[in-house]
């Protein structure tokens, strides 16, 4: 990495530090603003080391566009989920370069109060879905990307099914 690119880094890392701040949230550790924020506003880039396979803790790890995943250094390591989020991760898209960077930036979907918890919606595929505790009106329940919801093996709603299915109806499983 060149001399140019380490300062330009830090140069992000501390306008960044200067809109957020990791602090305790609800579960662990949050992101949170700390002055008032605009919709569509970026608030910089994920840093982190990149890894070729899921770490054995994969719970901070993130998708990058090639299918590499990241793990975050703080503090946007702490940000947390939510099924009604305020930011969103993205990556530049240029049509005409047919492989993206492999670089995720986080920028605000609404405006944010400062004190207000910054959140994402961490979109884990049905396998890795946990329980979803975040409380929001809209709340799916699950940790897991809205398209495979459907996937997601529901233990209590397993047994349900199970009870209300008439005996001797159809094949079973
Ligand atoms: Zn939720």
């Amino acid at each position: 990495m060149s001399h140019d690119t380490l300062a330009s880094r830090r140069a992000d890392r501390d306008r960044l530090l200067t809109l957020v701040q990791p602090a305790p949230a609800l579960v662990g550790t949050g992101v949170f603003a700390k002055r008032r924020l605009k919709s569509g506003m970026v608030l910089g880039e994920i840093f982190g080391q990149v890894c070729d396979e899921h770490p054995a803790d994969p719970s901070y790890c993130m998708e990058l566009p090639s299918g590499k995943v990241l793990e975050p250094s703080a503090p946007l390591r702490f940000l947390n989920h939510s099924c009604d989020p305020n930011c969103e991760l993205f990556y530049w898209f240029d049509e005409d370069i047919p492989s993206p960077d492999d670089r995720l930036w986080l920028q605000t979907i609404r405006g944010i109060e400062p004190g207000e918890e910054l959140l994402i919606d961490y979109c884990w595929p049905a396998d890795a879905a946990i329980r979803c505790q975040c409380g929001s009106a809209n709340c799916r329940g699950w940790v897991v990307d809205p398209d495979e919801l459907h996937l997601v093996k529901d233990p209590d709603q397993c047994r349900e099914e199970t009870r209300s299915t008439p005996p001797g109806d159809g094949d079973a499983g």
